[in-house]
């Protein structure tokens, strides 16, 4: 099949053909649609998530079922569905109080000594985030995808698979925001965009959008967001702060900075809740009054929205159909799968919400 292959970081994916084995007992083959480009593609492609390689990148996707292992009951061949990186297990500890995106259990991938998925020049290849969805095809656990209703479009579904799980769960699930709460939300590309109208579905009270790009905060205000603050403009904590009368009850960080990290957790109210949502750089150490912690302010980590992937996304479909959730306006453009470097070059210059790939049918 034909995929977009990672090398090494700094130097451009480049288009090849990449080896693709049967579905095992458990395992769906799916024919890709759509695939968005994610930041974290970025991250690994520019090096600063290390990544063994060669390797398919992409985990933000929407497709077909072709081909179904003997165990599957989940789906069946012609089933519309979505991806999520968060392949959970079913019965470990995680999985069973509920928290199905921190399972970590291997079973859900193949074994060290068993056939690899992907191969690559008859090599075995890795697969990245359990997904590989730059490519024409995915060979995926069961509980890495769910199906979705037939009416909804695919190419806006793939953002289900992480940008929009990844922002609306952050507010339902990690922060769970209730109505009437004040939220900011510090950085306004797909998840920021998606945390803000995860806000108005939870029934935010203000909604306060912040970026340094005014056509973001543009859209931010399309989304939902109450107020908008370019963060060119004065000081974000402070302005928040007199916008709020005393601060949010919740920030959200859709970066992935040190200081936008800080800020999120300095505009925060006594009591209030700042939830990190963008990838820092390893390494990287936050610094916070530990006096702010004693008005019982928070910060805490969300991966992939705390997402219940079987039950979220088949609601979120339904939002989305009900024109509550936007999804149409947070696809910048749709390309093929050949241009996948322009879109990270897009990316890189930080203007364009989502690129989209969409394959040929
Ligand atoms: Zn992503
Ligand atoms: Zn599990």
């Amino acid at each position: 099949m034909k995929a977009a292959v990672f090398h090494t970081p700094g130097s451009p994916l480049t288009i090849e053909d990449v080896g693709i084995s049967k579905p095992g007992p458990r395992e769906v083959l799916v024919r890709t649609v759509a695939v968005g480009v994610c930041h974290s593609d970025l991250h690994v492609v520019d090096g600063m998530y290390p990544h063994p390689a060669p390797v398919v990148l992409g985990h933000e996707a929407a497709g077909i079922v072709e081909q179904v292992g003997s165990d599957v009951r989940t789906v069946k061949p012609g089933d519309h569905v979505v991806t999520c990186l968060s392949v959970y297990c079913g019965h470990c500890a995680h999985c069973v109080t509920g928290h199905l995106s921190l399972c970590v259990s291997p079973e859900t991938r193949r074994g060290k000594g068993d056939e690899p998925r992907l191969t690559y020049v008859q090599k075995p290849m890795p697969q990245f985030a359990n997904l590989s969805a730059y490519a024409e095809q995915m060979l995926v656990h069961e509980h890495a995808l769910v199906a979705i209703r037939r009416d909804m479009p695919l190419d806006r579904a793939a953002l289900l698979g992480c940008a929009v799980t990844t922002g609306t769960g952050a507010v339902f699930n990690t922060a769970k925001v209730r109505p009437g709460e004040t939220v900011a939300v510090l950085g306004c590309g797909g998840i920021g965009l998606a945390a803000i109208n995860g806000a108005v579905l939870a029934g935010a009270g203000r909604i306060i959008a912040i970026d340094m790009v005014d056509s973001k905060l543009e859209l931010a205000r399309q989304f939902g967001a109450t107020d908008v603050i370019n963060a060119k403009q004065g000081e974000t904590v402070q302005q928040v702060v007199e916008l709020t009368r005393g601060g949010v009850d919740h920030s959200f960080e859709c970066i992935g900075l040190k200081q936008t990290a800080e800020q999120a957790f300095g505009m925060l109210k006594r009591g209030g809740c700042a939830t990190i949502i963008g990838m820092m750089k390893p390494g990287i150490k936050l610094e916070i009054d530990p006096f702010q912690l004693l008005q019982a302010r928070r910060i805490q980590g969300s991966i992939m929205g705390s997402n219940r992937f079987p039950v979220d996304l088949p609601s979120l479909t339904d939002f989305y159909m009900q024109g509550r959730l936007k999804l149409d306006e947070m696809i910048s453009q749709r390309i093929k799968l050949e241009d996948i470097n322009v879109a990270f070059d897009e990316m890189r210059r930080g203007e364009l919400a989502r690129s989209v790939i969409v394959f040929d049918q």
